[in-house]
């Protein structure tokens, strides 16, 4: 059957139109093109018709995500791949750091690249995954019983066509060892659009499957975006989020707080806040882990706990995930834990509860 007579799908129309030139970045947006040309020959631009009619103003938070920046190019301390994932790769495109779990790179594009990411070394660039690289990486996990979960990333698994996907997710879920499956994608955020209710019945099928998603703006929580988290939740299919703090975006308590809040009524429940990797072109976005904290602190005292992501950074030279948290445990004193409340005030907890209890009951 050919297949060209198909209509293409629209959130492919819409990807088609995308802003990828410096001169079509100075039609849209009026950015002078000879700043940004040698950023984008570095790392590529693409900034989709949706993304872009988020943008109000110059140097908003939607506009600071997408739209290069000559900083890019000035970032000595950087590092090309801080998290080592190629020393953890066993199989090209395949992280296995953590023994129960993979990550597995199927595709290495994106509905719009964000400037800050820690794939920058590979998102948008050389051809893309092919799928004797995929086949390669699904042999390690069928010959590797101790994983438990997959996490299809990229890139952006969502940009692959619905029969390549549904394709690998029929092999995955072959394999008896892998309980989970985790998809990792920003087309949410980024591409709505892509969310089809066609997309949505094929992901119902693959159960028990999660879907991390990737806001880091409340201007991002628009209409589109909240029917597309609905189809998906409507379609069973269990919603989180990992945010990337970050600086003159989200780092400020009231615009975390308000994203937060808003993602919850989305039915996505807040997972993982990112403290920017070291990852070279990304210096500009960097904040301090104080600032983190004290936005997660805030979190936690003022709204929903299940408001409240990990703050975490993954260690530099593939040590995983370090959660970095505030801590409310201040000391403990003699016979006593010494806690602060959600309003600053102290507060005490006896030590050895356990014990105390038995003598009690004896006497
Ligand atoms: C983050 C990550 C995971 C998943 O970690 P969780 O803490 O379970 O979300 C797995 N593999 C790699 C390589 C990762 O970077
Ligand atoms: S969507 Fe994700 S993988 Fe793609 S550029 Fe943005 S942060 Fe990187």
């Amino acid at each position: 059957m050919r297949r060209s007579g198909r209509r293409r799908p629209g959130w492919l129309s819409l990807l088609l139109r995308s802003v990828e030139s410096a001169q079509a970045l100075h039609r849209h947006l009026g950015v002078d093109p000879g700043s940004i040309l040698p950023v984008i020959q570095r790392y590529p631009m693409r900034i989709n018709p949706y993304y872009l009619s988020l943008i109000q103003n110059p140097q908003d938070p939607i506009w600071k995500q997408v739209v290069p920046d000559p900083r890019e190019l000035e970032d000595p301390q950087g590092l090309e791949d801080p998290l080592e994932e190629e020393k953890h790769s066993p199989v090209p495109n395949l992280i296995h750091r953590y023994p129960d779990r993979a990550l597995l790179i199927v595709s290495n594009r994106c509905a719009v690249y964000c400037r800050f990411c820690n794939r920058k070394r590979k998102v948008g660039k050389g051809p893309p995954v092919d799928p004797g690289t995929i086949r390669d990486a699904l042999d390690y996990i069928r010959h590797h019983g101790e994983i438990r979960e997959v996490l299809l990333s990229g890139g952006d698994p969502l940009l692959l066509p619905d029969e390549m996907l549904e394709g690998i997710l029929t092999e995955l879920r072959a394999i008896p060892h892998v309980e989970i499956l985790r998809i990792g994608s920003r087309t949410p955020c980024t591409l709505p659009q892509r969310i089809t209710w066609g997309l949505c019945r094929i992901l119902k099928r693959f159960q028990p499957l999660f879907l991390i998603t990737h806001f880091n703006h409340p201007k991002e929580l628009t209409p589109q975006a909240r029917a597309a988290c609905g189809r998906l939740a409507d379609s069973g299919i269990p919603l989180a989020c990992q945010t990337v703090l970050l600086r003159g975006v989200n780092d400020q308590k009231e615009v975390m707080a308000e994203l937060m809040q808003g993602l919850l009524t989305m039915r996505v429940r807040p997972y993982y806040l990112f403290q920017t990797d070291l990852v070279r072109g990304t210096a500009h976005f960097r904040t301090p882990i104080e600032r983190g904290i004290e936005i997660v602190d805030h979190l936690r005292r003022k709204t929903s706990g299940l408001c409240v992501p990990h703050y975490v950074l993954d260690l530099p030279g593939g040590g995983g995930k370090a959660p970095l948290t505030p801590s409310c445990l201040m000391e403990v004193e003699g016979d006593h834990y010494l806690l602060v409340d959600h309003e600053g005030e102290p507060r005490s907890y006896p030590r050895e509860t356990g014990n105390r209890i038995k003598a009690n009951s004896r006497g």
